[in-house]
């Protein structure tokens, strides 16, 4: 009996190219984890408020995990789905498959003169947030892209005689990936690029003028469900048949499908994201307004706070201070009760995203006293994390949108004591699924769509949550009133 229905049972790989990592997670059709496979790659720094990596590398650290979990594996897989991180740019040479640049990584700030010269424009700011939901500014694709194209010998001609391809992460893994070498993306990361129009889901020709970037270049936008070529892996053939960005793979992971529904993410960066279904909402707080999935024609938008460092002040903590060796020995260093005696700390190593778009912005700490130790600023941190998630729960308010109860996930939520501390500061119950790797769990539901395993209400009814939510405790909001003080001081 049993093995018939195992013999039944599909399994799904999910790739997950994250910013500090990439995964792979084989799953059976139910959402149970059967295999897995991290590998951490590095990111470099080479000049103030730059951001790459290689690509070469990003592609081994995939094929790598996709390997390990499929070496030994007793089951063929039905269906592959693919989130990643977004906006990150990656330019390469359509007849060596080479990268022409390292990949600008979505983090990197070096084109914010580039997108100041442009706000200066008559209206097309306005032009450009009107088109694609986005504000101009240099963490979105297409201002890197234009930067890739001035600035490496002989790219613009290259790009203009059809010689080059651009890719985010996902289109660069599925050229790489795919047998057919599919040169597609779907509307969740093409939303990010700032080249797509958010009512067609098409490239927009004025926006592509307006960066000076050849169309020719650019993947076919795909609706995320849809089948993107198929991969050849240890003795087995599978189709791509989901793809989704990173936050909105979450989205869809934590089963928020309906309107203000929302999660939010404490990767690299933290991200909320609202689901606003079929409208898109103009934010007056500088929220964006983006693709929150596509599913055959049909498209649902979101609204959403980015926030740039989340889990990159946890690792500067361990890397840079030295303040420990691995990033689950921070719970401890918490303060019980959340009291950093005094610090504030400014997270803004790479400037700041909502609600502030400020690219000059950098990092600081203040109110160091003789006494003040490690705990103290270790405790510090995780507020200022804190307080940027309400800052954008602020933002949502003033946007009509309020928040009962938030549903979290990322590599952070491991840290039950900040956890409460969210749950304080944001005065609101969190919710954690069973599974924290929501990214992973919405690629591996789009690929379960896109196959035609479930339908969409069999996927509704897949995935539990964890009962150790958190729930409000003690108000630190007074805290917040001088956090923000400092903040604003900088600004
Ligand atoms: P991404 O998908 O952006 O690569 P992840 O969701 O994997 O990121 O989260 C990784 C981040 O979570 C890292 O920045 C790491 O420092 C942080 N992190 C992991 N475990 C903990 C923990 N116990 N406490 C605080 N931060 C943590």
């Amino acid at each position: 009996m049993d093995k018939c229905k195992n013999m039944s049972m599909k399994y799904i790989l999910a790739i997950d190219q994250g910013t500090t990592s990439s995964r792979a997670i084989v799953f059976d059709e139910d959402q149970k984890i059967i295999s897995e496979s991290q590998r951490e790659y590095e990111l470099q720094y080479p000049n103030n408020g730059w951001v790459e990596a290689d690509p070469d590398e990003i592609l081994n650290s995939v094929e790598e995990t996709i390997n390990n979990v499929l070496d030994g594996l007793p089951h063929e897989i039905a269906a592959c789905g693919i989130t990643n991180q977004r906006e990150t740019v990656v330019v390469w040479d359509k007849s060596s498959g080479k990268p022409i640049y390292p990949a600008i990584i979505w983090q990197d700030r070096r084109t914010s003169d580039l997108c100041n010269k442009l706000k200066d424009k008559d209206n097309l700011e306005n032009e450009i947030r009107e088109k694609t939901g986005l504000l101009l500014d240099p963490y979105f694709s297409a201002s890197k892209i234009q930067w890739i194209l001035d600035n490496v010998e002989n790219a613009r001609e290259k790009a203009i005689s059809g010689e080059l391809c651009f890719g985010t992460i996902e289109t660069y893994l599925i050229w790489n990936l795919t047998e057919e070498k599919n040169h597609k993306t779907d509307a969740t990361n093409a939303s990010r690029t700032m080249l797509m129009n958010l009512k067609t889901t098409q490239w927009d020709e004025s926006l592509l003028k307006i960066f000076n970037i050849p169309k020719i270049i650019l993947p076919e936008i795909c609706p995320c469900d849809d089948t993107f070529g198929s991969i050849k892996a240890h003795g087995m053939k599978f189709p791509i048949t989901g793809v989704i960005g990173d936050q909105q793979s979450a989205l869809f992971g934590q089963n928020c499908f309906e309107f203000g529904e929302m999660k939010s993410t404490y990767g690299t960066g933290c991200f909320l994201m609202v689901n606003t279904k079929e409208q898109i909402h103009k934010s007056e707080a500088r929220l964006l307004s983006t693709v929150g999935c596509m599913l055959g024609n049909k498209t649902t938008y979101a609204l959403e706070g980015s926030i740039f460092s989340a889990g990159t002040s946890i690792q500067w903590l361990r890397d840079e201070m030295e303040f420990f060796t691995d990033a689950s020995e921070s719970e401890g260093l918490i303060d019980e009760n959340f009291d950093s005696k005094g610090i504030n700390f400014i997270p803004a190593f790479t400037g700041l995203g909502a609600p502030h778009w400020n690219s000059e912005i950098r990092g600081s700490i203040h109110g160091i006293q003789r006494d003040s130790s490690r705990k103290d600023i270790i405790t510090a941190v995780f507020k200022a994390i804190a307080f940027q998630t309400l800052e954008i729960l602020d933002a949502l308010e003033k946007d009509g949108v309020s928040v009962s109860s938030l549903k979290v996930d990322g590599g952070m939520v491991q840290n039950k004591r900040f956890l409460q501390m969210l749950s304080n500061i944001l005065s609101t119950d969190i919710k954690k699924p069973d599974q924290i790797e929501s990214t992973a769990v919405g690629a591996f539901k789009i690929a379960l769509l896109g196959s035609g395993i479930k339908n969409i209400d069999e996927i509704k009814k897949i995935g539990t949550y964890d009962e150790t939510k958190a729930v409000p405790s003690i108000e630190l909001n007074n805290d917040y009133q001088t956090w923000k003080a400092y903040l604003t001081k900088n600004l």
